[in-house]
């Protein structure tokens, strides 16, 4: 394989991500890592300002650098300062490997040396020779010893180390998949669970229905109260469309102010109920301004339901829920449109 200019400047951030973490005394984890990377590779100028601003006046702490994190990175996991950091999981396993390659290695040629050592006794011919030999072999056997020693520890540590990594970097993939503003999960947490729930489906032959759901005229609501506000209510929009669910049901945010719902193991007759409760749930509720309690009036949605037709692409699927829910705006809103099957 021949290795492009991009991932020799990858290695060179990585190592630089690492050297960086290691001076600094910052845990290697995933999270920290990126920070690290992303400002070695310096494709992010703000991060590299603030950084620069910190350690300008003094030493980056754990603290700073989850601001960095949180601030520039975010919830991204595509970035490649985390792909990196995955790398770096495996570059440990293969350091692992090593150790214990170089261990037994190293045993292998103590096991021939020991062998050559009980020839050279048996024929050695002087005192001095004799001595010669087992000076030599009390070093390699006190190096093979030290050796594993070190052996011993360097696992232990490597292996905490990775047990860390890998954990927080599950946390770190799972946190790539909820919503920070109204904590339910994202849009790539919703392209991960329709192919997973479309796959049960099929396997099962279950019924399974998508919602999508729009708040009504809500950049009016955002333009009379403030962006603010508009993002008080995408939260409690999200919290009531989940309290009214069940638990095996999925709900995602799908963007600015659309939801996504999939219900699984349900027909479109009792799907087109459950999306009347969560408008009904929704529409019986006074938004309240936070602090002042004064009534900002009430919030709809409009509801497209589409069931799944066993073989046609999610895309489709998702597809026919959107027209229907935009066939709900054409024709009202506050209301909920089914997809006609075929
Ligand atoms: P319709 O009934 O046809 O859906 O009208 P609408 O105003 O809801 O739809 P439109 O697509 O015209 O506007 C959506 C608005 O949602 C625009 C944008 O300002 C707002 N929005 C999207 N994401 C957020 C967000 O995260 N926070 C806030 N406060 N507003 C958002
Ligand atoms: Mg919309
Ligand atoms: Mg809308």
């Amino acid at each position: 394989m021949v290795i492009g200019a991009e991932s020799f400047k990858a290695a060179v951030w990585s190592k630089q991500a690492l050297e960086g973490l290691l001076k600094d005394n910052i845990a290697p984890t995933p999270k920290n890592y990126a920070v690290y990377y992303e400002y070695a590779s310096g494709k992010t100028p703000n991060l590299n300002a603030a950084y620069d601003k910190i350690t300008g006046q003094g030493k980056l702490t754990q603290q700073y650098v989850d601001e960095l994190y949180y601030k520039f990175i975010g919830a991204d996991d595509q970035r490649e300062s985390l792909k990196e950091a995955d790398k770096a999981i495996e570059n440990g396993v293969n350091k692992v490997l090593s150790l214990i390659e170089a261990s037994v290695k190293e045993t292998g040629e103590f096991g021939e040396n020991l062998n050559s050592f009980t020839g050279k006794i048996k024929t050695a011919r002087s005192i001095d020779v004799l001595r010669e030999a087992v000076k030599k072999i009390s070093e390699d056997a006190q190096r093979v010893v030290a050796q594993n020693q070190k052996l011993q520890k360097d696992l232990e540590y490597t292996s905490a180390e990775l047990v860390a990594v890998r954990d927080e970097f599950d946390r770190v993939h799972h946190e790539a998949q909820i919503d920070a503003l109204t904590e339910i999960g994202n849009r790539k947490f919703f392209d991960r669970e329709i192919v997973r729930t479309i796959s049960e489906a099929c396997e099962q032959k279950t019924a399974l229905v998508l919602l999508m759901v729009d708040i009504d005229h809500f950049k009016k609501f955002n333009d009379l109260h403030g962006h603010l506000v508009g993002d008080q209510v995408l939260r409690l929009v999200a919290r009531t469309l989940v309290e009214n669910l069940k638990g095996r049901d999925v709900i995602a945010r799908y963007g600015g102010e659309e939801f996504v719902i999939i219900l699984p193991e349900t027909q479109l007759d009792n799907a087109e109920r459950v999306a009347n409760h969560l408008r009904n749930g929704l529409a019986t509720k006074k938004v309240t301004k936070r602090g002042t309690n004064e009534t900002l009036g009430i919030v709809t949605v409009s509801i497209g339901a589409a069931e799944y037709i066993f073989g046609e692409d999610k895309e489709v699927l998702i597809s026919r829920a959107d027209k229907a829910m935009y066939e709900a705006k054409q024709t009202g809103r506050n209301r909920v449109v089914c997809a006609i099957k075929e």
